[in-house]
């Protein structure tokens, strides 16, 4: 009897921690979930080694561990928690650089669009061409009047 139990517990404890893992990759076989970043796959595996830890805190109190194997996977754990976390930190500080550097990059392309506009922006159509272009993308005009020295 006592067997069959823990078969059981066993097994409910196996759906627990696939569920979540068996959702994550099928959301990823259809279109991406707009929320698949590196931090959130971090964060994702790192609750995951949180779930672990507790399953193993359970297990330990259960009495179907001895202590030392407790002690040591509960170091692992820790270990690998502790590393997702600093790799989080990492990816985000990472993310945030980023932003900076678009911003910056956005801020100095509308300077030089200001400063040059022949060069961007047609005189016949209007376009706004993204690059400083000797022809509208658009129309085809001859963009860029101003004399080059030399
Ligand atoms: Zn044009």
């Amino acid at each position: 009897m006592a067997l069959g139990i823990t078969l059981l517990i066993a097994a409910g404890l196996a759906v627990f921690i696939m569920t979540p893992l068996l959702t994550a990759q099928a959301a990823g076989e259809g279109t991406l979930p707009v929320d698949v970043t590196l931090t959130s796959d971090l964060k994702r595996r790192r609750m995951v080694v949180y779930e672990n830890l507790q399953d193993l805190e359970f297990e330990f109190k259960a009495g179907k561990i001895a202590r030392e194997d407790y002690e040591s996977l509960r170091n692992n754990y820790r270990a690998e928690a502790a590393g997702l976390m600093a790799a989080t930190l990492e990816a985000e500080k990472g993310d945030s650089t980023d932003a900076m550097i678009e911003r910056e990059i956005a801020a100095r392309r509308a300077q030089r669009r200001a400063q040059t506009p022949d060069d961007y922006v047609c005189s016949k159509c209007g376009y706004e061409n993204p690059l400083p272009v000797k022809f509208c993308g658009e129309c085809g005009t001859p963009l860029g009047k101003r004399k080059k020295k030399g």
